[in-house]
């Protein structure tokens, strides 16, 4: 069966200090051996990510992050790439091993619960001891979910899957939808697909992909067609479509060839809108009218190999921004899972769709942002904005 998109998966991090049995609980919990992904073991800074179907969740990925008490240049580098999988993690799971709660431990329950991520506090090793009286104690005084499992004797196991089922919040039990809310029996939806260089060779990206999945589940019509093709599929439609959705790049021939009182939009709107925060990335649009020359931009990108959108993050949308604003700026580009610490620098971040990372990594991006006082817009958003035709592009939503 084909793997479930990354952006989509749910992220469960099993944390804790090394030897406390977090890759033995995550073979324990999806019934498999984990494969080593290193080739060295033991020399790879890179979490082992285990994927499992966990019902009603859904797709999860596991991810096995390196010991909180790692020494050495190594130790440092794994606590660093911890923190990174914090960052995008749904539930965290804190392993304590038979020495029980430490102060390493105690700092990392700390640091989970000012990212506000809901945890489980499992007490691995009930076959050698069980955990002592002070340290349930302590899960108690602090509200802590915890229970009791022997990943090697399979004791607990199943309880461990429920709690975790129980942590997830509420967002992740949902479905979520693109457009599904914007599709009755019946609706035509065109889609606009330039097929140019950028695009992979032989598919379509995941976005379009996603919203032709959404319109046969909503009994919708889809028509998906290049946007050098517009004027003739316009001609053989005998019922015009209630939506246009179009990809960014293509907007400004859109714009011109569909008649106006027909609803369009873009797929990176409804992608800002899918991950979680459209009213905050269309506010932060406005910035752009007052910027100044020399000011910082921050280009960030969630591939790592940036196949689909380098080359809008990269040149169109600063030659763009010049052209709308007549200034120079600086920019910076961030790609894959790396987001700077020092945001406070930039006047504007531009993020692009983020279809490759999940909601609460993209939420927790916002929230900082929004917490330094840094405005962030969406490459879609901004696109619309620099050709003049984000009133139009932004109104089949209800922003308030
Ligand atoms: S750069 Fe962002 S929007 Fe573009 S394909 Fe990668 S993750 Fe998706």
């Amino acid at each position: 069966m084909p793997k479930a998109p990354r952006g989509v998966r749910t992220i469960i991090a099993l944390t804790g200090r090394r030897n406390a049995g977090k890759s033995s609980l995550i073979n324990a919990i999806t019934n498999q051996d984990i494969a080593i992904v290193s080739a060295t073991p033991g020399t790879t800074t890179d979490p082992v990510a285990k994927s499992y179907e966990l019902i009603p969740i859904g797709p999860v990925t596991f991810y096995d992050t390196g010991g909180i008490d790692d020494i050495g240049e190594l130790g440092e580098k794994r606590i660093k790439s911890t923190n990174k999988i914090l960052w995008r993690t749904d539930i965290a799971v804190v392993v304590i091993d038979d020495k029980g709660i430490t102060a390493d431990d105690k700092k990392l329950i700390e640091k989970i619960d000012k990212l506000d991520i809901p945890n489980l506090i499992i007490f691995n090793k009930i076959d050698i001891v069980l955990p002592a009286k002070q340290d349930l104690e302590f899960c108690k005084q602090h509200n802590l979910n915890y229970c009791l499992v022997s990943a090697s004797q399979g004791q607990g196991v199943e309880e461990a899957r429920k709690k975790l089922v129980e942590l997830a919040p509420e967002h992740l039990k949902k479905e979520r939808s693109l457009a599904g809310d914007l599709i009755e029996k019946g609706s035509v939806l065109m889609l606009v697909t330039p097929i140019d260089l950028s695009a992979p060779k032989g598919r379509l990206i995941l976005p379009q992909v996603q919203m032709l999945r959404e319109i046969l589940d909503n009994n919708g019509i889809a028509i998906t067609i290049k946007e050098s093709e517009i004027e003739e599929a316009w001609a053989a439609l005998a019922k015009k479509p209630d939506l246009v959705i179009t990809d960014s790049q293509a907007i400004e021939v859109v714009n011109q060839k569909i008649p106006q009182h027909i609803a369009v939009t873009t797929f990176s709107i409804l992608f800002a809108r899918y991950k979680g925060d459209l009213p905050t990335l269309y506010e932060g649009a406005e910035t752009i009218d007052k910027l100044q020359d020399n000011d910082k931009i921050l280009i960030a990108e969630t591939c790592s190999h940036n196949v689909q959108c380098d080359d809008i993050g990269r040149f169109k949308i600063p030659n763009w921004l010049h052209k709308y604003t007549g200034k120079k700026f600086q920019f910076e580009v961030a790609a894959g899972h790396d987001f700077p610490e020092d945001l406070e620098k930039y006047k504007l971040i531009i993020h692009c769709g983020g279809c490759m990372i999940n909601r609460t990594e993209m939420g927790r991006r916002i929230l900082e942002a929004k917490r330094r006082g840094v405005p962030i817009t969406n490459y879609g958003i901004a696109i619309s904005k620099l050709n003049g035709v984000l009133n139009r592009t932004i109104k089949p939503f209800d922003l308030g």
